[in-house]
């Protein structure tokens, strides 16, 4: 470490309130991880968790667990664990699928909801920047529906919602940018127009406060090896709001979503409330490796979250702005803190192979085309220690 900023870091450090986190993860060793918008660390206490689930209760309890280690519930049980870390209240999440599948059910229910008043609805705005992913499904759900989808930039999502517009689907934080999109407003200004709301989280659950309840959001979705460090191919989950769940006509409608699974009737009859967004079994290895990722939740306030996410990015800025050369990197996150997420998003000349000899010399980013160094700030496990010392680098891979 060293000068000032190294000095400010490490006062920083000491008075973090949620500095002991970071001993409940498992990091390497003289690396600065700023990765965890992309794939979580992993929490410590999960490698313990899964040698139990997979020796004790399948191999030695086998088939019984799916009722005596609670598999059967796990997808709701985890689901309201997720839903008190995005303001959702009991009973309408559940944890299933990925991310791109759920986008899916909940485009198509959302559709679905809003032609049953308004029939001659056809359109599914979405967000011009959208991650790839939520586009592509969406054009495949508008298709199937009926409509077309019209992309506009997510700041004028709010004033593009119509007379025709059946569903917005909005990510609540731009992958690339990191800029945080005014959720509330969106949805207010869909529900207006007679729409439903699609919000994807991928980006914003466990990195900072979201009130799905509280802002009236209709469906949501997002991943949980991001900010929520479940693991790689962790399973996603889907909120439907507690008052649309009867009306809630999923297109995926697999036996697991059936109101009597086992009695293995031919004719689907969906079950009620949050259960009704499954689809298939269960991924049982991955659910609970995750169940015992969201442990690191425990006591810990969002809002110290929130605080220490945007403290982190801004010192991150600051120690870019004092360490690289002017002109050479140009930060597109947003400077106001009520539009920044929890990354910090640099455009750079050769941005893929800056980032490549940044991960060689130990600060582990990533790069998103065309020129976008990205460094996430995941505040359970990331000191100010680490953003010194990754601007320091990358000043010094840019060289003079
Ligand atoms: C990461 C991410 C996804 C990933 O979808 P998968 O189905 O898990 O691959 C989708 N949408 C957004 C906005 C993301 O950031």
């Amino acid at each position: 470490m060293s000068g000032a900023l190294g000095r400010e870091a490490a006062v920083l450090d000491a008075a973090d309130v949620l500095r002991a986190k970071r001993a409940e993860f498992a990091l390497a060793d003289g690396t600065v991880y700023l990765d965890g918008n992309s794939l979580g660390a992993l929490p410590g206490a999960v490698a313990g968790r899964l040698a139990d689930v997979i020796g004790r209760e399948w191999g030695q309890l086998g088939i019984r667990s799916w009722t005596e280690s609670g598999w059967w519930s796990a997808p709701e049980r985890v689901g309201d664990r997720i839903g008190g870390l995005v303001g959702a209240a009991p009973g309408q999440i559940v944890v299933g699928d990925s991310t791109s599948v759920n986008v899916f059910k909940a485009v198509v229910a959302a559709v679905r909801i809003a032609r049953e008043r308004a029939p001659g609805r056809d359109e599914v705005l979405v967000d011009a920047a959208t991650f790839p992913t939520d586009g592509y499904v969406a054009q495949s759900a508008a298709r199937m529906t009926g409509c077309r989808v019209r992309a506009v930039p997510a700041a004028d999502l709010a004033g593009e919602a119509g007379p025709r517009t059946a569903a917005v689907l909005v990510n609540h934080v731009d992958y690339r940018t990191g800029r945080l999109h005014d959720l509330p407003a969106v949805t207010a200004a869909a529900h207006t127009a007679g729409a439903l709301v699609v919000a994807d989280l991928c980006h914003s659950a466990g990195a900072l406060p979201v009130e799905l309840d509280a802002h009236g959001v209709d469906f949501a979705v997002g991943c949980t090896y991001k900010y929520l460090n479940g693991g790689p191919g962790s399973p996603a989950y889907l909120y439907v709001r507690h008052e649309l769940q009867p009306r809630f006509d999923s297109p995926l409608p697999g036996w697991n979503s059936h109101a009597d699974p086992f009695a293995m009737s031919p004719a689907y009859t969906p079950a009620d409330g949050a259960a009704r967004g499954r689809v298939g079994t269960p991924e049982i290895l991955s659910l609970l490796a995750l169940d015992t990722a969201l442990d690191v939740w425990d006591g810990v306030a969002l809002a110290d979250v929130r605080a220490k996410s945007l403290a982190l990015t801004d010192f991150f800025l600051r120690c870019v702005e004092e360490y690289v050369p002017e002109g050479r990197v140009e930060s597109v996150t947003p400077a106001a803190h009520a539009e920044r997420g929890s990354q910090v998003a640099l455009r750079c000349a050769g941005a893929g192979a800056v980032m490549e000899e940044l991960i060689r010399r130990g600060v582990v980013g990533d790069f998103r085309p065309p020129d976008v160094l990205r460094f996430g700030f995941t505040p359970l496990y990331t000191g100010f220690a680490d953003a010194e010392r990754a601007a320091r680098v990358l000043a010094e891979v840019l060289g003079p």
